[in-house]
């Protein structure tokens, strides 16, 4: 036998903290809840490890953003979980799970019984070997997905004072990253194999935008190709990258974004997946009733859209992770999940804001040459679907989130271009 609890939170990163206060909010009671993380600390805002936790002078620093200090709520150190009763078995991977047994069994031997268990676990950074490159053990080749990751990235800078760097992957972490070496006095080189940066997201003319403005801060641009091999000295370091585009480029460090994959491995065969992640329903919960799937890994269903889809930004997995806790602690008063997907980033002095879904036709507004606020709405089967606004108020922000999750019909693209930004904050 082992320990058992009512609710076991697998995984201790965004979602579980912002999972842990609304359990709390909604009258938990003492040791009924435990929360198991292979991360030797208590949850914390992922997001301040490519920002705040980069900067040279005061970075942040635990415990100054453990969760939920990201949505302006109470800030849940050590302490706190001790304080609610909530058992943190921190330091601790789960190495197995039976679902019909109601199990987990982590590294240490330790079984561990739930009667409902929530999966927050996330994903983890792809690797360059995943891509046939070897050599990313390095220590000047960082990843950037966790606390330890992000030591070693500042160990690194601080090895390579008015260095050179590579950074590989033109997604949110290179484009962060990127951004956060430069505020750190290092010359950085972008590689990346799409035409333009956060090609998932951006259109080309946005994406313009924002690598103009990084060439503006000395950000070199090698597009359309990819590494192909790393050199090494006899320390094992790495002395410079070779891309398949026969080009070569001496470096003193390397840092690497290249996607991610959710942690799914301990339930493969034993829960319906979905786009890479498993398959929830409105109220969170997969295949098995007595699990729940919150944030990075949970395929949820997104009503607005009419499809299931995965989300990998923290917004979905702090609100993931209460609608789960609500469904679980109060049964038939929740409803279904109802979430406008929003995504944003904050960059030198720069910061947007994205909200629903960029498909369809592109309608800008706003001048990007004049530094004040631009952006572009998507307009698809003749409803505004999503919104883009770079450098806008707060206020502005909040319009373009209700103008799209209203998604009013545009009959006439001309006349919403007209009206620019100021259509989301009249609707
Ligand atoms: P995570 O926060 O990754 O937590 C998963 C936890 O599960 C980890 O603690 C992990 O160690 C643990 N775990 C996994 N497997 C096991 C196991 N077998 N046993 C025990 N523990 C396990 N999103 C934005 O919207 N805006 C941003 O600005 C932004 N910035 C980001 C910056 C960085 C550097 C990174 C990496 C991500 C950023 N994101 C951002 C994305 C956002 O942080 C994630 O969407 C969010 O963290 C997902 O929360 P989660 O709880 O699902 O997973
Ligand atoms: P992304 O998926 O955002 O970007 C990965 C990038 O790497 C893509 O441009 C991809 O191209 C490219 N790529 C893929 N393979 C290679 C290769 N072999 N060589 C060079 N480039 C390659 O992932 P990230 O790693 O940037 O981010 C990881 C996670 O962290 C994501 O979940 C992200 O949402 C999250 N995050 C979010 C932030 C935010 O919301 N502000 C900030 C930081 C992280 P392609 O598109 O062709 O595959």
């Amino acid at each position: 036998m082992g320990r058992a609890f009512v609710y076991v939170i697998l995984g201790g990163g965004v979602a579980a903290g912002y999972a842990a206060l609304e359990f709390v909010n909604r009258g938990l009671s003492n040791g009924q809840l435990c929360i198991i993380s292979q991360e030797p600390v208590a949850p914390y805002e992922r997001p301040a490890l490519s920002k705040g936790f980069l900067l040279p002078q005061a970075p942040a620093r635990l415990p100054s953003f453990h969760t939920c200090v990201g949505a302006n709520e109470e800030r849940l150190t050590p302490k706190w979980y001790k304080e609610h009763g909530i058992e943190l078995i921190l330091g601790t991977a789960v190495k197995s799970a039976d679902v019909k047994r109601r199990t987990l069994l982590t590294a240490t031997g330790e079984t561990i019984i739930y009667k409902i268990l929530i999966v927050g676990t996330g994903a983890r950074a792809l690797k360059l070997e995943e891509f046939g490159v070897t050599g990313s053990d390095a220590e000047n080749v960082s990843y950037l997905r966790d606390i330890a990751d992000a030591n070693r990235l500042v160990d690194a800078m601080q090895s390579s004072p008015g260095g050179n760097a590579v950074v590989i992957g033109g997604g949110y972490i290179g484009m962060e990253c990127a951004a956060s070496l430069v505020i750190n006095k290092i010359n950085v080189t972008m590689v990346f194999p799409e035409p333009h940066c956060m090609a998932r997201l951006l259109t080309p003319k946005i994406a313009t935008y924002y690598e103009e403005y990084y060439k503006s801060k000395g950000v070199d641009f090698i597009k359309g190709t990819v590494l192909q091999s790393l050199d090494f000295d006899s320390n094992g370091k790495v002395t410079a990258v070779n891309l398949r585009d026969g080009r070569k480029i001496s470096v003193d460090m390397v840092v690497v974004g290249i996607g991610i994959r959710p942690n799914t491995g301990l339930f493969e065969g034993q829960l319906t997946l979905e786009k890479g992640g498993i398959k929830v329903n409105g109220k969170l919960q997969s295949s098995n009733s007595s699990v729940y799937a919150i944030g990075d890994v949970a395929a949820f269903p997104v009503k607005l859209f009419g499809e299931i889809r995965r989300l990998e930004h923290v917004d979905a997995a702090r609100k993931s992770a209460r609608h789960a806790v609500a469904a679980i602690m109060d049964g038939d008063k929740t409803g279904e999940f109802d979430y406008l997907p929003f995504f944003y980033s904050r960059v030198f002095t720069l910061s947007w804001q994205f909200y629903g879904d960029n498909v369809g036709e592109v309608v800008y507004y706003g001048d990007m040459s004049s530094g004040e606020a631009f952006g572009a709405y998507w307009v698809s089967k003749g409803q505004l679907v999503g919104a883009f606004l770079e450098g806008g108020t707060k206020e502005e922000y909040e319009a373009i989130a209700k103008t799209t999750r209203l998604r009013p019909g545009i009959e006439d693209l001309g006349e919403l271009e007209r009206h620019g930004l100021g259509f989301a904050v009249t609707v």
